[in-house]
């Protein structure tokens, strides 16, 4: 008699999800890793989050990865066995089982911090400016001023949602009032070493509404978007002087390596994968 065992299933859980990467990005790690498991875009309806959650542990589900627009839902969802880097976002990315009660964490800023490594700017002593107020500008905001960067100025389009995250930041890190600021995007000043776009403008197809001067000597454009071709930011940040530019899709794959190890226990090699994805990218 021959004895299967049924792989763990994987999801990434959004709406709309159809076009996400993630299958890819984990079926590569999987392969990567010697695991066997299944991974599956699961479209949960917007007023039915939660169930689709419970249905989906429920069946014997190992994890989920949650992307727009439930992370601050799943954080709830998960609020009794949270990550200090989940309470901190008040976001959730990545869910799994461990006896029997939901936990919850946010890679998405150890994604960020690994791939600006890896582009050789790392934030520690730069002055940073973080473009956008929404779940990605959440998840990534006190990495940043945990990995020591000099100066912190979140700016959004509406700037009293860049004001109410400074306050939750620093309601929880009292440390870092001197460090960060909060504003309008006219009020985004510099120059900044690095300049990160955690809008969605470029969904758009246009680059958020900045003032001129923003760029440092050998400054860094980040879009966390990304695409086969450079993003609207990217294409104003070098035409605005920054010196490099770089897309989101390095942020993609380490956020997803850091949850597969949360799942798995074993750390893939991103540069392999994301190589991969780019390529996938480029032929459409
Ligand atoms: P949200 O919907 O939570 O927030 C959207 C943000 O974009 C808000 O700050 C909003 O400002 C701002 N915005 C939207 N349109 C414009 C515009 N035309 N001009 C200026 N600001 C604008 O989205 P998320 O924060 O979850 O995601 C933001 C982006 O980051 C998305 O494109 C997402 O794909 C990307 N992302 C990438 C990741 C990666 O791994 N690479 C991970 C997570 C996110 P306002 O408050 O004024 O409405």
């Amino acid at each position: 008699m021959t004895i299967t065992s049924v792989p763990h299933r994987y999801a990434v859980i959004g709406n709309p999800v159809e076009h996400s990467r993630s299958p890819f990005i984990h079926g590569a790690f999987a392969q990567q890793t010697g695991k066997t498991l299944v991974y599956d875009r699961l479209l949960a309806p917007i007023d039915g989050f939660a169930q689709a959650v419970n249905d989906f542990f429920a069946q014997g589900g190992g994890g989920l990865n949650v992307t727009v627009p439930f992370k601050e839902q799943a954080c709830k969802l998960a609020q009794q066995h949270l990550s200090s880097r989940a309470q901190l976002a008040g976001a959730v990315n990545t869910l799994w089982m461990e006896h029997g009660q939901l936990h919850g964490c946010n890679t998405d800023g150890v994604g960020l911090l690994d791939d600006l490594r890896d582009l050789g700017f790392p934030p520690r002593d730069r002055n940073v400016l973080l473009i956008g107020a929404g779940g990605a500008a959440r998840g990534v905001i006190f990495p940043l001023l945990e990995a020591g960067c000099a100066q912190l100025r979140v700016i959004n389009r509406s700037p009293d949602r860049a004001h109410q995250l400074r306050d939750h930041v620093l309601s929880h890190a009292r440390q870092f009032r001197n460090i960060l600021h909060a504003g309008s995007l006219d009020e985004a000043g510099g120059p900044w070493d690095i300049v990160i776009n955690a809008t969605s403008s470029s969904l758009g197809d246009k680059p958020p509404a900045l003032p001129p001067g923003i760029y440092a000597s050998g400054a860094l454009a980040y879009d966390m978007m990304y695409g086969a071709q450079p993003t609207p930011f990217m294409r104003q940040a070098a035409s605005e002087g920054a010196a490099q530019t770089a897309d989101g899709l390095g942020m993609l794959v380490a956020q997803a390596a850091a949850s597969f190890l949360i799942w798995h226990g074993v750390m893939p090699d991103v540069q392999v994968v994301l190589n991969a994805v780019r390529r996938q990218l480029a032929q459409g």
